[in-house]
C-alpha cells in the first residue's frame, strides 16, 4: 500500500455541533495523521469554484448555501492508501445508506449536512490540496 494525501473538510452541520474533535478522532483511529488543519468561513464564491464539479447538479446552489453557513474545517490526512480509506470511515453520502461506526452514520444529519468531505481520487485530491492549502501549510 502506498502512503498518500487526501483531502477533507468538516463540514458546517459539524462545526456547529463541536464535532471537529470527535471526527478527528476517528480519523486518528483509522491510522490517518493530520498534517495540515485551517478553521475558515467559505465566500460563495469559494464554494462554488470547490464545488464545480456540481454545478450542473440540482442540489448545487443549497450545497453552496449549505458550504457557506458556518465555519469549516479544511485538512490534508496522509496514510496508508489514505484516499479510499478515508472514504470507507466516513461512509455512504446518505447517512441512511452508511455503516455502523462511520463518521457520516453517527454523525451526519442528511444527504446534504453529512458532516465531512473526502476526495474521490488522487487526481482530484492532489487538485483540492492545491486549492486549499500552501506547500509550507503542510508538515508531514
Ligand atoms: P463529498 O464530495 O462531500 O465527499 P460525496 O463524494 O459522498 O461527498 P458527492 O456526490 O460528491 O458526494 O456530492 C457532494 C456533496 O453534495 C455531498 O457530500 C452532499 O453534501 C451533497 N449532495 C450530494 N447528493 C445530494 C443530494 N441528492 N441532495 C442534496 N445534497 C446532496
Ligand atoms: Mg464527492
Amino acid at each position: 500500500m502506498a502512503i498518500e494525501r487526501t483531502f477533507s473538510i468538516i463540514k458546517p452541520d459539524a462545526t456547529r455541533r463541536n464535532l471537529t474533535g470527535a471526527i478527528n478522532a476517528k480519523i486518528e483511529a483509522a491510522g490517518l495523521r493530520i498534517i495540515a488543519q485551517r478553521r475558515t468561513k467559505w465566500k460563495q464564491a469559494d464554494a462554488r469554484k470547490f464545488y464545480a464539479v456540481h454545478a450542473k447538479r440540482p442540489f448545487y446552489k443549497d450545497l453552496v448555501k449549505f458550504m457557506t453557513s458556518g465555519p469549516i474545517v479544511m485538512q490534508v490526512l496522509e496514510g496508508n492508501n489514505a484516499i479510499a480509506k478515508y472514504r470507507e470511515i466516513m461512509g455512504a453520502t446518505n447517512p441512511a445508506n452508511a455503516d455502523a461506526g462511520t463518521i457520516r452514520k453517527d454523525f451526519a444529519e442528511s444527504i446534504e449536512a453529512n458532516s465531512v468531505h473526502g476526495s474521490d481520487s488522487a487526481e482530484n485530491a492532489k487538485k483540492e490540496i492545491k486549492l486549499c492549502f500552501k506547500a509550507a501549510e503542510i508538515v508531514g
